[in-house]
């Protein structure tokens, strides 16, 4: 940072500027909005700075400028357009203790002027160092789009009720307020009636806040289900309707959080399964940090947070910490994509019991009784199991499994992109590797696709 950003007030100093043409221009546009004293110098002005002049907005020297003109004045411009004339100006300025700029000119000017986003009292100024210009321009055309243009009277008349919000204590609650006034009630009571009605709704505000108990933070460990939001619970959207603050991982689709309450802080903790992660203690963390500040934190996990979710070391920090907390249930993958193939879980004669499995934990390929996963007619879910499926079916043949069990790999389940790699224990290796995945996917061992079933016992009665 060459540049140090700061705002300068500009009461009572004079700001002096040398040239008349489009340069000097664009710059008195943005110098008449401060309260500066501006000297103009200009042999030949433009008619605006003429009419600017007979305005008594700025002060009009038609004549270059000498030296002497600048004694005293805080900034200066050097806005000839003429590099031997920008030169002699900026040279006195310099010599009579003025910061300089010199439009255009990066490496001549002390200062540069910002690209700035106007919605007074609230400034926001761009700077790349001279580095993008374009870039600054479409970071300041984002801004102007996104920042509603009543934010500045908001701003305005909040300034004026800082004293009277100060009933509240200092902290979560003051913070809420003032929240709830610039997302909420705020642009709503300009909406309604205009400034006017902006003061009454801060009384009215402050009232509400002010009979509001101070809360103790909770957290809730909700399940997002394995993607179509319509798989969230009741429960769940209700958590994230009056979420503060959200912390979700890598699965939760951009659809689910949208669900979530407008000003609630969003935070993501997304883990990579082999890749970059927020360590585990950090998530831990970040939920003690915001409950113990009072704070209705929605902790979501994808599918059911209890399934292969590392909830417990959450719980047992919260409980470390005193902090409330309770479980939302949410539909597991294995659920949805069970669903998708048309099958059940677990089937009278089939089988009795279904495994959850995991394809790794903490130490690599995870460990489990192949031996009786490899007795007929056994059912296993396995997430995370994508990287070590030929581990697994490595494994699986070794205890005497056969080869043509089927193996049904769901990826995206419940998703508009979702897809079915229907395969066996022989080929399960090649058919993913050909298949290609990108997206999070469940593996069923011992199930087919109903629909392919169907289809292979046709072709068995065909056959027989
Ligand atoms: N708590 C989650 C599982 C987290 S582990 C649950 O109950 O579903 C992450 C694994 O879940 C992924 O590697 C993948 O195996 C599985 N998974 C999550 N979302 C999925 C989806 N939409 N489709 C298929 N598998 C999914």
């Amino acid at each position: 940072m060459q540049h140090f950003p700061i705002f300068l007030s500009l009461s009572d100093r004079s700001v002096v500027l040398s040239g008349g043409g489009a340069a000097a221009l664009a710059k008195l546009r943005l110098l008449l909005k401060t309260p500066a004293q501006i000297h103009v110098y200009a042999p030949d002005p433009a008619p605006e700075i003429i009419d600017w002049a007979a305005q008594g907005r700025l002060h009009l020297h038609r004549r270059a400028l000498a030296p002497g003109d600048v004694t005293g004045a805080a900034l200066f411009y050097a806005a000839d357009e003429d590099a031997a004339e920008d030169e002699r100006t900026a040279a006195i300025a310099r010599a009579e203790g003025a910061l300089v700029n010199v439009v255009d000119n990066l490496e001549h000017s002390e200062f540069i002027t910002p690209a700035i986003v106007d919605r007074d009292p609230v400034t926001v100024a761009i700077g790349t160092e001279g580095a993008a210009p374009v870039l600054a321009r479409a970071i300041k055309a984002e801004l102007e789009a996104k920042l509603p243009a009543t934010l500045g009277p908001l701003a305005r008349l909040g300034k004026a009720f800082r004293k009277a919000a100060e009933a509240l204590p200092l902290g979560r609650a003051r913070r809420d307020f003032w929240a709830d006034y610039y997302f909420r009630a705020g642009p709503r009571a300009m909406a309604d009636g205009g400034e006017a009605g902006v003061a009454p709704a801060l009384d009215d505000l402050l009232a509400d806040h002010l009979s509001r108990k101070s809360r103790a933070g909770h957290v809730a460990f909700v399940g997002a289900g394995p993607g179509d939001p319509e798989l969230l619970t009741l429960k769940a959207r209700r958590a994230l309707d009056t979420a503060d603050v959200v912390l979700y991982d890598r699965l939760v689709t951009p659809g689910i959080l949208e669900l979530a309450r407008r000003e609630a802080l969003m935070i993501d903790v997304g883990k990579e399964g082999f890749g970059a992660s927020t360590p585990q203690e950090r998530i831990n963390d970040l939920l003690v940090e915001h409950g113990a500040s009072g704070a209705q934190v929605v902790r979501l996990k994808s599918g059911d947070a209890t399934v292969f979710g590392r909830l417990d070391e959450e719980i047992d920090a919260l409980d470390g910490a005193g902090i409330g907390w309770h479980i939302v249930p949410g539909i597991t993958s294995a659920s949805a994509a069970v669903a998708s193939i048309g099958q059940s879980l677990t089937r009278r004669g089939r089988n009795t019991s279904v495994r959850l499995l995991t394809g790794h934990d903490m130490q690599g390929f995870a460990d489990h009784d192949w031996a009786t996963l490899a007795r007929p007619g056994e059912v296993a879910a396995i997430y995370m199991g994508k990287k070590s499926a030929r581990f697994i079916q490595g494994r699986l043949l070794m205890h005497g499994a056969d080869r043509a069990t089927p193996v049904t790999v769901v990826e995206n389940a419940s998703r508009p992109d979702q897809r079915i790699v229907s395969s066996t224990l022989a080929t399960l290796p090649a058919d993913l590797a050909a298949a290609d995945l990108t997206g999070p996917a469940l593996t069923f061992y011992g199930l087919a696709p109903r629909a392919a079933s169907h289809h292979l016992s046709d072709l068995h009665k065909e056959l027989a």
